[in-house]
């Protein structure tokens, strides 16, 4: 039977590493939180990243926008965080209502203050192996791994699904330590085969029940990102969790795996945004 790989302990831990080095700072690290609309999902995740700010002991200041604002106010708004001084992060809940253009806003945001790591530049010092900050869902999953003693090197590495949010960056911080990984998607032909050859499986698709038993190698570390809804309404992953589990070495349970961590990255990369700028 696997080892269950504990998000949420490890959650806790770093954060409670994060409030204790921004107690040291002569400033409180300041985390800015941008929602346009009332999708309710984004609505939890903004209440949570509060929650959390006030644990690590930092300032977060929301800006709830209406669906109806337009492309220039939101721009504007960036702008005015981009030059304050109390303000060490900047982050715009996705995905925006339509008629507003992700990708201006996102490029809007000053690459110091970009906690979540979606700006081009951040995105190319990535890929080049020199991160100002840990893309914020594949950075827990690492964190996980080292948690636990994993080490990718020299192993086979799946990931599933190419997302610039998820899928390309985990696959980018895998390679960076030595695994061998392929990419899998939608047009994968023989999905099945892929997996199978994994020592480390990353999923991250949003199909519940996707991954069963037969698809996955002996003893392989299998890495649930998804965060899906079954028909009862109740959250899991892509993995079948029960019968993966009695074969994997270890697996992560969602809830209560990468979605916490991912979390607990974010407020480590408003605290690394705001050493920078005290420095
Ligand atoms: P996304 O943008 O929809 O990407 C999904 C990826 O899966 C795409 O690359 C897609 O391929 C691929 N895919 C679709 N069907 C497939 C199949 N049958 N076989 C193989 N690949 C397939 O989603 P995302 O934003 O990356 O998120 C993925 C999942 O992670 C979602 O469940 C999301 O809720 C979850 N998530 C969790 C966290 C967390 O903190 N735990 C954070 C972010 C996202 P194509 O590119 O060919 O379309």
């Amino acid at each position: 039977m696997a080892t269950v790989i504990d998000g949420k302990a490890l959650a806790a831990k770093v954060k409670e590493q994060v409030r204790r080095e921004a107690a040291e700072l002569p400033r409180r690290p300041g985390l800015a939180v941008i929602i346009v609309g009332d999708d309710p999902a984004s609505r939890v995740y903004v209440n949570s990243k509060r929650k959390d700010c006030e644990e690590c002991g930092f300032v977060s200041e929301e800006f709830a926008l209406p669906a109806s604002t337009k492309q220039e106010d939101l721009l504007a708004l960036v702008g005015e965080l981009n030059c304050r001084e109390d303000m060490d992060g900047i982050l715009v809940q996705l995905p925006l209502p339509r008629g507003l253009d992700e990708r201006a806003v996102l490029l809007a945001i000053n690459p110091a203050k970009d906690v979540d790591c979606f700006h081009p530049y951040n995105v190319g010092q990535l890929t080049i192996g020199e991160p100002v900050f840990q893309p914020c869902t594949p950075g827990g999953v690492m964190e996980m791994l080292k948690e636990y003693h994993i080490d990718p090197a020299g192993k086979k590495c799946v990931v599933l699904g190419r997302s610039n949010i998820v899928g390309k960056p985990m696959a980018l911080l895998l390679l960076h330590a030595h695994g061998t990984v392929t990419i899998c998607h939608s047009r994968t032909p023989d999905l099945a085969a892929e997996c199978a050859e994994a020592d480390i499986l990353v999923s991250a698709v949003g199909k519940t029940g996707l991954i069963t038993a037969d698809m996955v190698k002996k003893g392989a570390v299998v890495i649930d990102v998804a965060m899906n809804r079954d028909d009862a309404g109740k959250l899991c992953g892509d993995v079948r969790y029960d019968e993966v589990a009695a074969k994997a070495s270890y697996i992560t349970p969602v809830p209560g795996g990468v979605g916490p961590m991912t979390r607990a990255m974010l407020m480590r990369n408003t605290l690394t945004a705001a050493k920078n700028h005290q420095r």
